[in-house]
């Protein structure tokens, strides 16, 4: 969430104390920098997966991770759509589920928090916005957090060519 700001803006509000020659870089997943056996998703994750996921490897099997996307939970406890309801630029379709939608049931869009679900369907989701009369600007404001890295490979930049 923090790739937006500035970094004087970064150094002054977060890390007034640290030395300044550190080096502030660009948020990515610790699966950019290190090779991972296995990713317990979300941010923060899910207490009773990370339970599960800690169980099955105790008992020395392959843990099972949610693949579908939000939206599968979401319908599923019928919720009114963020997107078709009230056109607002919700992930859930491209984020990977496991919340039980929880955003979404509390009235919120989903901003992507799970990352990406194994092929995110960036520009059906991106024409899914704006063919609901979003601007391009505000779509792309808005999947600038959790699963920013994806959405940038899968055409973010192109929405935002200025930034
Ligand atoms: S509100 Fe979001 S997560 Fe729920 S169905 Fe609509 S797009 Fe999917
Ligand atoms: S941001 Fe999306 S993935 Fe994260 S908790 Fe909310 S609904 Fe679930």
């Amino acid at each position: 969430m923090r790739n937006d700001l500035p970094h004087d803006v970064l150094r002054d509000e977060v890390s007034a104390d640290v030395d300044d020659d550190v080096d502030i870089i660009e948020a990515r997943p610790v699966t950019h920098f290190v090779t991972t056996d296995l990713t317990v998703p979300g941010c923060p994750i899910e207490r009773d997966q990370l339970l599960r996921t800690m169980a099955s490897l105790a008992l020395g099997t392959v843990p099972e991770l949610p693949a579908a996307p939000v939206c599968r939970e979401c319908v599923t406890v019928e919720n009114a759509c963020r997107v078709v309801q009230f056109g607002e630029v919700c992930c859930g379709a491209m984020t990977r589920g496991g919340c039980g939608a929880r955003c979404p049931s509390y009235g919120v869009a989903c901003a992507g928090c799970r990352g990406p679900v194994e092929e995110p369907h960036y520009d059906a989701n991106v024409t899914m916005f704006a063919d609901r009369g979003i601007s391009r600007a505000d779509i792309s404001a808005r999947m600038r957090n959790f699963s920013a890295p994806v959405w940038m490979s899968r055409g973010l930049e192109r929405e935002n060519p200025h930034d």
